[in-house]
């Protein structure tokens, strides 16, 4: 069996272009353009707690660096270099393998170096931190949505939940189970498990919206939550269109109203972009949605607010009247009464 050294020389080393010093020091060396910002970002994947035990492992390298540059494409930041710590239960090679090329088929598609990071022995988790440069003045950020925006989605969510509820249909006894029966075909199946495990993080969206959207985040706790997020960083309320919400065909198939909302609602795990812009910038954003080929929708809109009208979101019925959800997203230090609790 090799040793550590020879295994992270073996499946995470390689020659770095633009870093000044890479894997192998103590510290790596970077240079920042002038006139840059770095933009930092962090995220852990967990097993059990972010993915079931047996998750392949080639999907777990990519998602490991999806998550992470989900961020990096939220605040409009281009993606440079990334640090990869490892937690393993052992070294397994086969595993490492697979990880590592799918770490590095996402990371040479945004041309992201690895720099460095740790490898040590315990309950397997990986944890990335990825690093980005964009010009401070263009960085899209959670506290400049402004009165009167319009709220954007790109692509749709609740994809990744229903993925998420098929597996957790597959163990029995589950919450779900049975909830799903067989209505979804095989490929609408596939599709929503890619969703889940091997997320598209919306790189050239973030960079686009520069000058474009007034502030954006990205959608990994649900719509709601992270909504919330942006409204209560803003001083804000929204009022969203539940017609207007985009459904993936998979979703429109499940026959369960509740689960279906709950999927497009909070389902978490989307890594779609959520941004607000002013409503002059339309024309604008239409043509980035073409030019992306990626849909790009007007959810709702965003208003003052004072008190506890602060973070308020109505979710309007095609009839007018208005809908009250059960759970607005995951949160992995929520009681029982937090997450089944109702907002208004
Ligand atoms: P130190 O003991 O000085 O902290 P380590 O022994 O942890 O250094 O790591 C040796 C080198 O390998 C460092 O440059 C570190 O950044 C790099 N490294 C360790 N683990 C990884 C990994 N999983 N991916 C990339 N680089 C790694
Ligand atoms: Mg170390």
């Amino acid at each position: 069996v090799a040793n550590e050294f020879a295994l992270i020389s073996r499946y995470f080393k390689r020659a770095p272009r633009r870093a000044r010093l890479g894997v192998g020091d103590d510290c790596a060396l970077l240079d920042v353009p002038t006139g840059q910002s770095l933009a930092i970002s962090t995220d852990m994947l967990v097993a059990g707690q972010h993915f079931f035990p047996g998750t392949d492992p080639y999907r777990l390298g990519r998602k490991s660096l999806a998550v992470n540059l989900s961020d990096l494409a939220a605040c409009a930041a281009l993606p440079r270099h990334a640090l990869l710590s490892l937690a393993l239960p052992e070294a397994n090679e086969a595993w490492l393998a697979a990880f590592s090329e799918g770490f590095w088929s996402l990371a040479d598609a945004w041309d992201v170096e690895l720099i460095g990071g740790d490898t040590t022995r315990g309950p397997l988790t990986i944890s990335v931190t990825i690093m980005g440069e964009v010009d401070a003045r263009h960085a899209l950020r959670r506290d400049a949505a402004r009165d009167g925006d319009v709220l954007w989605l790109s692509g749709c969510t609740g994809e990744a939940a229903l993925g998420l509820a098929c597996l957790q249909d597959s163990h029995p006894g589950s919450e779900m189970s049975g909830a799903l029966s067989a209505v979804l075909t095989d490929e609408q199946r596939r599709q929503c498990l890619k969703r889940l495990e091997d997320p598209t993080p919306r790189v050239l969206l973030g960079q686009n919206l520069r000058g474009v959207a007034n502030s954006a985040i990205d959608i990994s706790d649900g719509l709601l939550a992270d909504l919330g997020h942006v409204l209560q960083a803003s001083g804000l309320r929204a009022d969203i269109e539940l017609s207007q919400l985009p459904c993936a065909p998979a979703l429109k198939q499940v026959n369960d109203q509740a689960l279906q909302r709950r999927c497009l609602l909070s389902g978490g795990d989307d890594y779609e972009l959520l941004f607000t812009a002013s409503l002059s910038m339309t024309g604008r954003i239409q043509d980035i949605a073409d030019a992306l080929q990626l849909p790009l929708t007007r959810i709702g809109t965003l208003h003052k607010a004072v008190g506890d009208q602060i973070g308020l979101i109505r979710l309007h019925e095609a009839d007018g009247s208005l809908f009250h959800p059960q759970h607005h997203g995951f949160d992995h230090f929520a009681v029982a009464s937090d997450q089944g609790g109702e907002r208004e």
